[in-house]
């Protein structure tokens, strides 16, 4: 069935949208589609060039901003206003940098206002969320022009270890380039994804991915069945990777000629260049023997046997992080049914041997690797964009998963994109004495009010033995277990009652339908803010006057004739807000309540004191 799309604010149909899979790199980042005609997975090029942009950010001096070869060309002349691996910095405060300072040339410091770092260039500070979201906004860009369409929406792909604030960071660098991230995706994923793997539902394999990049190595287990992946285990190091190969070459050559670290520590451009042509040495050993060169009027020689010589403890590093995750995972190499090779350093031939060897058995290294997480992000977009038919991959949550509370309100225990397994849990009270039934209504969906998201489940925890209203003490937490499965357990602490359910949230919904709700909790999001304030500010207004009801009904006594009136007033003018949908009047009229109400409670709650002294309750 074909669908058509609609332009919801225009009403004018429009061209399917484009969703691209990006996959934003330490070192370079790219675009990929599905091509329209062939279907297969392309990364975006234009003409000859290639399909990778160098994930490097050029400020100059009139606050012009480049990305990509051309700011990588000025890394050598600019260095401190060229800034490369901000990936490295996402999430990050100055104290998880602190032992690689050296690393960057550029300034690295703590924000004030967060603790999160910023990079200084010149007069400005970047944090990594906007230095990241250049780089997409460059990848926008270059999208746009080679499909000649607008781009804005994306399926990026992180390393497996990202935690959910380096997660969200991603998210937030791709909203400030214009895109709406509409999955994050485990590199490893994707990259198992481009091989073919996880397509089909009836296979079942446990995958490693070797991901050796620019500054980076990762290594990942994965499981798949029933078209789910499983992140068995991650191991890696964040400061491993061609850039350190370079920098082998670099000291090698250094040496050589006998030039002093000290010397090149103040010229930034002799260092640089040195740099760059180890770094060509590198690829060219990748398919020849030797390389040959000159630098600063000085011969610079290197052979494909000495360069495997050097990064031997390097390749040993990264087969003792394998060994560890086998370990971490409970595997032996021997249970890895397939080898997947990701990142550009992985074409160097001793590396690819090593693996090999170590797990026994051929590496998949048929398609690009430094192309691989891509296309791999590419297909996840076309399975979100409902062209393909394929199963819906789950190793994150597509909607925010959580409970109704008062007045009609969303409550999220676990957002969405959350990776799974993974759980969650709060507590939540009665507004009633004596309640001794809690209603638990599941929800799944992006919109503030529950009445806009779809219920998946409901069920009532009974049996909470009688106590004053806001004393029981119910815990909801959820559990989402490897298979996408959610389990929601209630449990009153103070007694112990529990009640528990399983739901399947990925049920009998599409990615249609997902792709769907995702964009009417964009389009709604200000009403949806708008109408959240105002269901809450009802809600206070509500129990404050059910509060002073009660405390009148207890202690009119203790209430002058003057205070009673001036109290049923303050009461009836809140409860005529009420009826009205204007959130600052009820904000108004609740306080004045309070403000009635403030001083005789202060001197109740004395008598109260007082006779408690004289033993006596009241
Ligand atoms: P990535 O982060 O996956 O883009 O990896 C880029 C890294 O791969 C850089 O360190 C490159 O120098 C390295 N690289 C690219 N091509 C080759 C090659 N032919 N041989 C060795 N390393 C390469």
């Amino acid at each position: 069935m074909a669908r058509i799309p609609i332009n919801i604010a225009t009403g004018s149909l429009q061209k399917p949208e484009m969703i691209v899979g990006i996959d934003l790199g330490t070192t370079n980042s790219l675009v990929a589609i599905i091509h329209p005609e062939s279907k297969q997975p392309v990364a975006l090029k234009e003409h000859d060039s290639s399909s990778l942009v160098p994930s490097i950010i050029h400020f100059d001096a009139n606050g012009n901003i480049t990305v990509g070869e051309s700011a990588r060309a000025l890394l050598e002349t600019d260095p401190q206003h060229t800034i490369f691996s901000a990936k490295r910095l996402m999430g990050k405060n100055y104290d998880d940098l602190k032992a690689h300072a050296d690393f960057f040339t550029y300034r690295v410091i703590d924000s004030n206002e967060d603790s999160l770092v910023k990079v200084q260039v010149g007069e400005k500070f970047y944090s990594p969320i906007e230095l990241s979201s250049f780089i997409l906004k460059e990848l926008k860009h270059r999208a746009e022009h080679i499909l000649k369409t607008p781009v804005t929406k994306a399926v990026v792909t992180v390393p497996a270890y990202f935690n959910d604030t380096q997660r969200q960071a991603t998210r937030d660098a791709g909203k400030l380039a214009g895109l709406d991230v509409l999955r994050i995706v485990n590199e490893p994923t994707a990259a198992s994804l481009a091989y073919g793997m996880g397509l089909d539902p009836s296979e079942e394999k446990t995958i490693a991915v070797y991901d050796l990049g620019g500054g980076t190595f990762d290594i990942s287990l994965l499981h798949i069945s029933n078209g789910i992946f499983e992140v068995l285990s991650t191991h890696g190091n964040t400061y491993l990777g061609g850039d350190d190969i370079d920098r082998t070459i670099v000291q090698h050559w250094m040496q050589q000629l006998n030039v002093s670290a000290a010397s090149l520590s103040d010229n930034h451009q002799k260092s640089q260049s040195l740099r760059l042509l180890a770094e060509r040495a590198k690829k060219q050993l990748s398919s020849q023997e030797q390389f040959s060169a000159t630098w600063e009027g000085s011969r610079v020689q290197l052979t494909a046997i000495e360069l495997q010589q050097l990064i031997t403890p390097l390749i040993e590093e990264t087969l003792k992080s394998c060994k560890q995750a086998l370990q971490d995972a409970g595997l032996t190499a021997d249970q890895i049914d397939t080898v997947v090779m990701v990142g550009g350093s992985t074409r160097i031939p001793a590396i690819k041997q090593a693996v090999s060897n170590f797990f026994g058995k051929p590496v998949n290294d048929s398609v690009n690797p430094d192309e691989v997480v891509a296309l791999g992000a590419a297909i996840q977009a076309d399975i979100l964009a409902g062209n393909s038919q394929r199963l819906l991959l789950l190793d994150v949550t597509p909607l925010s998963l959580g409970i109704e509370t008062m007045g009609g309100l969303m409550d999220v225990l676990i957002p969405r994109n959350s990776k799974i397994p993974c759980g969650a849990a709060r507590q939540y009270t009665t507004h009633q004495d004596g309640q001794s039934d809690m209603r638990i209504t599941v929800f799944q969906g992006e919109r503030d009010l529950v009445k806009d998201n779809r219920k998946l489940a409901s069920f009532s925890l009974r049996g909470i033995p009688g106590m004053p209203a806001g004393f029981a003490k119910v815990e909801v937490s959820f559990t989402i277990n490897a298979d996408g499965i959610l389990s929601v357990k209630a449990k009153e602490l103070r007694s112990g009652v529990a009640q528990e359910i399983e739901v399947k949230p990925q049920y009998g919904i599409s990615s249609e339908e997902i792709e769907k709700m995702l964009l009417e909790s964009i389009t709604h999001a200000k009403s949806d803010m708008v109408e959240r304030a105002l269901v809450e500010a009802r809600t206070e207004g509500e129990q404050i006057l059910s509060v002073t009801e009660k405390f009148i009904q207890k202690n009119t006594t203790l209430l002058s004739a003057e205070e009673l009136t001036a109290t049923a007033a303050a009461m009836q003018a809140l409860q005529l807000s009420l009826t009205m949908a204007d959130k600052d009047l009820i904000q108004r009229k609740t306080e004045e309540l309070n403000e009635v109400t403030r001083p005789f409670a202060e001197r109740v709650m004395d008598v109260a004191v007082k006779g408690a002294l004289q033993g006596k309750s009241i």
